[in-house]
């Protein structure tokens, strides 16, 4: 199973199911990551989007980061009432580091032609794919979507990806941020849906460590 939603859709669907893919830390999810899939979306007429939170992230081993099944909860949590969002478990199932290519290759493997999968990222992320494990192959399965939120674009490095650059509204938020804000004992209040902040309070999520209570 790749998505408990789109799985049926896709594979009975008479032409290629349009599936935004978007990977993510999302310890916690955050409306910047909301509005970024709202609008790829939106401005690129897709069927769904699909957000892949990763298991071990490549990027932040060792940096102590929230459970992969606590992860998956406040995302499933954010994106209930949207009919065109769904969670996949594809990265947090599989053991060891996730690559994209692997994940790539595993949504290939269920639905073959039957989608056309569009990667979206921020902008600032799409400069070192370029670099990442078996770009090449990547490149020629995924059309890459790069939101710009009004960041000066960096040159133009070589990079084997098509990159569609689309506009969303700048949201200077971060799941860092949030997390030092809920530290310090903070409001994260409309920076992330209620029930995103329900749950972690009450999960204990994201409280100072070595502070007492
Ligand atoms: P952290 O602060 O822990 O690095 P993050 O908020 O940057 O977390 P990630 O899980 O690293 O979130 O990001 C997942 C994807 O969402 C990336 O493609 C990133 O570019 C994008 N993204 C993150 N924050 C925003 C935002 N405020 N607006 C639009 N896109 C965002
Ligand atoms: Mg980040």
């Amino acid at each position: 199973m790749i998505s408990p939603k789109f799985d049926a859709l896709v594979l009975r669907g008479i032409r290629p199911f349009r599936l935004g893919l978007l990977g993510g830390t999302f310890d916690p999810v955050h409306y910047g990551h909301l509005l970024l899939a709202e609008q790829a979306y939106e401005q690129f007429d897709l069927d769904g989007v699909l957000f892949i939170p990763t298991g071990q992230p490549v990027r932040k081993l060792g940096t102590g980061f929230s459970q992969a099944e606590d992860r998956y909860t406040l995302l499933l949590t954010a994106t209930e009432d949207s009919t065109h969002f769904d969670v996949s478990r594809i990265e947090m199932d599989r053991e060891g580091v996730s690559y994209s290519i692997d994940t790539v290759r595993a949504i290939k493997a269920v639905y073959g032609e039957q989608a056309s999968l569009f990667f979206i990222t921020g902008a600032d992320a799409t400069d070192d794919m370029a670099t990442w494990k078996d770009a090449q192959e990547l490149a020629g399965l995924v059309t890459v979507l790069g939101a710009n939120r009004g960041e000066a674009s960096s040159a133009l490095k070589p990079s084997p990806f098509t990159v569609c650059h689309f506009h969303i509204p700048a949201l200077a938020i971060s799941s860092q941020d949030i997390r030092a804000r809920l530290a310090g004992g903070g409001s994260a209040r409309y920076l992330t849906p209620d029930a995103v902040l329900a749950y972690s309070q009450r999960q204990g999520l994201y409280r100072s460590r070595g502070g007492h209570a």
